[in-house]
């Protein structure tokens, strides 16, 4: 299991600032919903790609469950689980404002469309009252648009949290 949190952070602070992360209480287990205090349970290593050219590796800190014994992972909200690429990476590169590669794009398109549905659905229930065009992608675009705007990471937090899973899983 994985949550979001703002660590009020960019990538490359988080990075060298990880440490003096102050990382949420989490009072209910999200795996069990046993109500019990989730123990420190150290970090792992992964991937975290902000742009084409720059590659860096964080570290995730670990929650681990006293009653159900699972462990959950708080990724940082510039993340999204299970992709490489950060968020913004991710949405700027399907609105076209930055490279990425033919294969990637294609998969990261195939992902988004997927849950474009259930984006539009949450950002209706945010509160966006725009006319979307009739074309998949010119409406994912539109989508896209609304997401950056509203502020990415938060609709990723909020989004997660609703239907825990992302707005780009499978
Ligand atoms: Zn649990």
């Amino acid at each position: 299991m994985q949550v979001l949190v703002d660590v009020h952070m960019s990538p490359q602070e988080y990075t060298q600032r990880f440490r003096e992360v102050e990382w949420p209480v989490l009072e209910t287990c999200p795996v069990c919903g046993a109500r019990a205090r989730l123990l420190g349970h150290g970090w792992y290593s992964r991937n975290a790609l902000p742009t084409r050219e720059v590659e860096l590796v964080v570290r995730i800190h670990r929650l681990f469950c006293p009653v159900c014994l699972r462990t959950v992972s708080v990724l940082p909200s510039f993340l999204l689980p299970f992709f490489q690429h950060t968020a913004r990476f991710v949405v700027k590169s399907l609105l076209g404002k930055v490279k990425s590669y033919r294969e990637l794009l294609r998969f990261h398109w195939r992902r988004f469309l997927k849950n474009a549905n259930r984006v539009l659905a949450f950002l209706r229930d945010l509160d966006m009252r725009e006319h979307l065009p009739e074309d998949g992608k010119e409406r994912a675009m539109k989508l896209l648009g609304s997401i950056e705007t509203s502020g990415l990471e938060m609709f990723s937090m909020l989004f997660q949290k609703h239907y825990h899973r992302g707005f780009m899983a499978i």
